[in-house]
């Protein structure tokens, strides 16, 4: 322990293990909300992890608007910090310049500065002339534009650290350096304490913002945190004329780097496509201010790239080159949020170089989290539900970090697959669909088919931000299920069983519409928080009087079973089982699909004898399976649930018996689509944990009036009668040739009023369309709406749209999935 530490604790509130940004940022926040019995643990000396040799550029625009919020509030934090602590934390307000080198990147630069603008950060496109007035250094001839970011900058990082740390000790933490967390103690699921190199603490809180340890540390409590370390590099070159401490942060991302101002000089790094994962085995001990060693040949692409865009970097005096490891996640996203197999077990980690500008919000929402028990808003991108254990396998890791890294830089496509670290999850139906020409994506770790290319076409997806290659084969698919009949394979469905004498009661506390339905019967609810929010949106389908089948979204499945867990009360005869793998699913969903169904099974279909909502046991050829009549595209249409083992039986019948009634294969771009035009509700997009049923527009799967009382029904009870000012509106796009994809700014007379949760092109109603919340200070009603012009803001362009409650598309009036 180190001299300065203070006198060791044998308990704490909380424990927070390292000492980096990110935990000093925690305990900060901590004794900000009142918390004083705050330990922070560091194994080495604060700052010597990753932290201390950071670049320290902070850039305030991510995809989503609360992680964009995190970082709008590390910049307000980084500047009245040194007032606050005494401690300069080197924050510079220069402003940033990105450069398109390419007329696609620039579409992105417009998208992502319309984005910006809507998200409260001050964003403007601009021209060469200005870009090259602002930056005087740069060859601008071979570019095509530029977008100027006023409020971005630079932080020193170990400085920001210690006035971190120094605002947490006069808050009362007790900040221990020299001690390592060598064990969790976790009783009854719950964290009880940790061991350490100087001795035990009892705590009932731990945050582990170990960094690149983190994953390490999680595994000793079989926490799976996927996380892991590749190379990072950079140069910082003496003084350049010409550069002063104004210059802006310059990010050329078809060069693949970044450039800031050091001392006079230019720090200049970069992501490369393929970067060298590091430390797969574990961080050799002792590793703290350490390096890793140059590599020159790596380096080559982007030094290359810099002297291109600077040409004066090329008589530069290299002053260091720096090769420091990060951690970085499959998906770039950070990781937070409270562990599902530990209760009171936090994660603030993998920050995936972006933890300098992260950490004053991260550190801030964390807290709030640990403080109120809950997330303080909607941080799904982040949230550590979104993986499940085999992501923390090492061997996946590796290969998918090293693509990840260059991902920071990729063009921002819409629907980009990655294309490492696949096949971790295969539906049974994998290679009938892969014979049938299946382009396929991951989500999951599902390999899913998301289009399917005919005979003698390529699968590969070609991107753009236009109509993609895929664009007419999905058209087709879209129209089979509305015209005849399409055949989705939906087998990455996470699927619980709930069983047991308390399996009604259980689901009736959780569920906001009422489950106490008969045996065969589905329905169609949300599970709601206290605050009448959405955690989840799913279907529940009564097996029998003991028992029920709970199905949700493939990325849903961790949070979801978390959930249902979490709220089986003490000694409730009910257990959850997690039966996704046992089952595969079809749907076959369209006008002809009763036909089909019928030729193959014999079973009666009409609709008096399996009325919509209804589930039964039909058996195609030898396979006895669950018909479930249900739609997410808006049709008429049946989810079979067919045991593993026998989908491929059922697939081949389906097609053999299909021919003639036009059956198609379809995959999840016309799913999306078809849903779009039906304005069927997302998880994560148009229902999160900040939307209401009321605001979401799916009242009619709420029972505030059913006998048993529910999570959320306090809180819906108040708000039902409060005026909307926060809706969800679908919209439809007046031009046919525009082509949404989601975050657009949805702008009324000219002003923005909120953003695009999901967006596609409705090929039953030949326009683009849209869903998303839009905000007033008056109630948002049909005289609102009829009041008003809308349009969506695309790349720069304002392209009208009719905006509406109801969904486009509803020429039978059918309700969603109920
Ligand atoms: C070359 C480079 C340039 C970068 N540039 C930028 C940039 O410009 N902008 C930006 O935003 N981000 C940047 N980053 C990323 C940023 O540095 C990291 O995201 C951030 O420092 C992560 O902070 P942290 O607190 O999570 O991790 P760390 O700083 O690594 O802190 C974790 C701490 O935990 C301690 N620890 C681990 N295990 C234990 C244990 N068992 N017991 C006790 N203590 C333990 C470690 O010793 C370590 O100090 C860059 C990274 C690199 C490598």
């Amino acid at each position: 322990m180190s001299a300065l530490s203070p006198p060791f604790p044998t308990h704490a509130r909380v424990v927070i293990v390292g000492g980096g940004i990110v935990g000093n940022s925690v305990a900060y926040h901590l004794t900000k909300l009142g918390w004083r019995d705050v330990a922070l643990l560091e194994q080495g000396t604060l700052s010597c992890g990753t932290t201390w040799h950071a670049a320290g550029l902070v850039g305030q625009l991510r995809s989503s608007i609360n992680l964009t919020r995190l970082i709008r509030y590390s910049v307000d934090l980084y500047t009245g910090l040194e007032a606050e602590t005494g401690q300069s934390t080197g924050w510079k307000r220069c402003g940033s310049i990105s450069v398109a080198r390419t007329a696609e990147r620039m579409v992105q630069l417009k998208r992502n500065a319309a984005m910006a603008n809507a998200f409260g950060v001050e964003a403007h496109v601009i021209g060469l002339e200005d870009a090259a007035a602002r930056y005087p250094l740069m060859r601008t001839e071979d570019l095509v534009g530029a977008v100027w970011i006023p409020g971005d900058g630079k932080a020193n990082p170990a400085d920001v650290t210690q006035a971190l740390a120094r605002g947490a000790r006069a808050g009362g933490a007790r900040l221990l350096e020299g001690v390592k967390v060598t064990g969790v103690k976790v009783v009854n699921g719950a964290v009880a304490g940790v061991e350490t190199s100087v001795g035990p603490i009892a705590t009932e809180i731990l945050v582990n913002c170990a960094g690149m340890w983190a994953r390490e540390l999680g595994r000793m409590s079989g926490v799976a945190i996927p996380l892991h370390a590749c190379e990072h590099m950079y140069i910082v070159t003496q003084p350049i004329a010409g550069v002063s401490a104004d210059l802006p942060v310059l990010r050329d991302p078809d060069g693949h780097i970044y450039v800031k101002e050091e001392v006079q000089g230019l720090l200049m790094g970069g992501f490369d496509p393929w970067a060298k994962p590091w430390g797969t085995d574990g961080i050799p001990d002792g590793f703290s201010f350490s390096t890793l060693k140059e590599d020159w040949e790596k380096f080559e692409v982007l030094m290359t790239n810099a002297v291109k865009r600077l040409p004066a970097l090329e008589r530069a005096e290299v002053r260091t080159f720096l090769n420091g490891p990060e951690s970085f996640t499959p998906d770039n996203y950070f990781i937070m949020g409270e562990a599902p197999e530990v209760r009171r077990y936090y994660v603030g980690a993998g920050f995936s170089s972006g933890g300098i500008a992260a950490a004053g919000g991260a550190g801030r929402a964390l807290a709030e989290w640990i403080v109120g028990d809950r997330p303080p808003m909607d941080l799904w991108p982040a949230d550590i539900r979104r993986f499940a254990p085999f992501h923390a396998d090492r061997r996946f890791l590796r290969e998918r970090v090293s693509e990840i890294v260059g991902v920071h830089y990729h063009i921002a496509f819409p629907n980009r697959e990655l294309t490492s670290g696949r096949g971790l999850r295969r539906s049974p139906l994998h290679d009938r669909l892969g014979e049938r020409g299946a382009s396929f994506g991951a989500k999951m770790g599902w390999e899913r088919a998301n289009w399917f290319a005919p005979a003698g076409v390529d699968p590969t997806p070609v991107y753009s931000f236009g109509r993609q290659n895929w664009f007419d084969y999905s058209a087709a698919e879209h129209r089979a299920a509305r015209e005849a009949v399409a055949l989705f394979d939906q087998t990455s469905f996470a699927k619980f069983r709930v069983d047991g004498a308390d399996a009604e009661a259980a689901l009736q506390r959780l569920c906001a519409n009422d489950v106490a339905i008969a045996p065969g019967r589905i329905v169609y609810t949300a599970m709601l928080n206290e605050q009448g929010g959405f955690e989840s949106d799913l279907t529940v389908t009564r097996l029998a009087a003991d028992a029920y089948l709970v199905v949700t979204g493939a990325g849903q499945a961790t949070r979801d079973l978390d959930w249902i867990r979490r709220h089986l009360p003490a000694g409730a005869r009910a257990t959850v089982t997690d039966v996704t793998d046992a089952f595969a699913v079809l749907g076959l969903m369209g006008p002809r699909s009763r036909d089909l169904l019928a030729r193959v099974s014999g079973a009666d279909l009409a609709n008096r004898a399996f009325p919509f909502g209804a589930s039964r046991e039909i058996a195609i050829g030898r396979a006895s399976l669950r018909a479930s009549r249900i739609t997410y595209v808006g049709e008429l249409g049946w989810e079979l649930y067919i045991p593993a083992a026998s989908a491929r039986d059922v697939y081949d019948a389906l097609h053999e018996a299909g021919r003639d009634v036009g059956l198609r294969d379809a995959g999840y771009y016309a799913m999306e689509t078809l849903r779009l035009e039906k304005a069927y509700r997302a998880w994560g997009r148009e229902v999160t944990i900040e939307d209401t049923p009321w605001e979401a527009g799916l009242g009619f799967a709420v029972r505030l009036d059913k006998a048993a009382p529910f999570l959320g029904q306090e809180a819906l009870r108040r708000r039902r009668d409060e005026p909307p000012t926060k809706r969800l509106l679908t919209f439809v796009l007046e031009d046919p040739a525009a082509l949404p994809w989601g975050d657009e700014p949805i702008l009324r007379e000219g002003r923005v009023v909120g953003t695009v949760t999901s967006a596609g092109f409705g090929h039953t109603l030949g326009r683009g369309v849209a869903m998303g919340y839009v905000r007033h200070s008056g109630p948002i009603d049909q005289p609102y709406i009829d009041g008003g012009r809308f349009a969506l803001d695309i790349a720069g362009e304002r392209v009208s749209a009719r905006a509406g409650l109801a969904a486009p598309y509803d020429p039978s009036g059918l309700r969603i999935r109920s």
